[in-house]
């Protein structure tokens, strides 16, 4: 896939205020720090387009990136582009939320992700530094009780050895194996390195012409 346009168009502070769901739309979840903004900048080849939110947990509004893609084999002037919308969700894990911030966090959540009629499939963030943290191993269990759709996107990959990598994305995997039968699909990125690029936008253009 080739980004043709990248831009911000709105930030809602429920699912209800969100863009006419005319359009594919995939959203970026993951804890506070985990790399999303820098994740999606890389994904859009944007470094400015979304931007880190200077006072953690207080930035809980939905914000929708207008983007414009063509297949990877288009022929110029003749393939048109794909329109879909790249969604920014406000991230969960932040240490000094107080218990009603976190109640209202959780409520935008689950109603944007449950009834946004257009939303294909859910990018869930996670630190390829660490051993697997319970509140992403309970955010992902929950998507599955909602029978959501989501994929796993090991961030920071460029951080650690290989081999540290790999041992924290087989530990994280096996431990979701205690609930899930069937492992979604994961992807292993750098944001600083620009790896795992091709294959989420490949996985996007191919959910975009299913
Ligand atoms: P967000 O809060 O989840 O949006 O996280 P950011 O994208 O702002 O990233 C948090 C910090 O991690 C920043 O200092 C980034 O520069 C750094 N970071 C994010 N992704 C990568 C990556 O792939 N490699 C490295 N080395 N640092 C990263």
């Amino acid at each position: 896939m080739i980004i043709k346009s990248a831009k911000y168009l709105i930030s809602s502070p429920d699912f209800q205020q969100c863009p006419k769901p005319d359009r594919p739309e995939y959203a970026f979840i993951g804890r506070s720090n985990v790399g999303k903004s820098s994740l999606i900048n890389m994904l859009v080849d944007n470094q400015k387009l979304a931007k880190t939110s200077g006072t953690p947990g207080k930035t809980q509004l939905i914000n929708h990136f207008e983007v414009e893609s063509l297949p990877d084999k288009h022929v110029p002037g003749k393939t048109q582009t794909t329109p879909w919308y790249l969604v920014d969700l406000p991230g969960y894990g932040f240490a000094k939320v107080s218990q009603s911030q976190r109640k209202q966090w959780e409520t935008m959540i689950e109603n944007y992700l449950r009834k946004r009629e257009n939303l294909v499939n859910i990018f869930v963030l996670i630190d390829s530094r660490h051993a697997p943290q319970k509140v992403d191993l309970d955010f992902i269990n929950q998507l599955g009780a909602w029978e959501l759709p989501f994929c796993i996107v090991f961030t920071k990959a460029d951080k650690e050895s290989q081999k540290e990598v790999s041992k924290n994305v087989k530990a994280f995997l096996d431990a979701m194996r205690k609930t899930w039968q069937f492992l979604p699909q994961s992807f292993v990125t750098s944001a600083i390195k620009k790896m795992g690029r091709d294959k989420i936008l490949l996985f996007i253009d191919q959910c975009n012409t299913a």
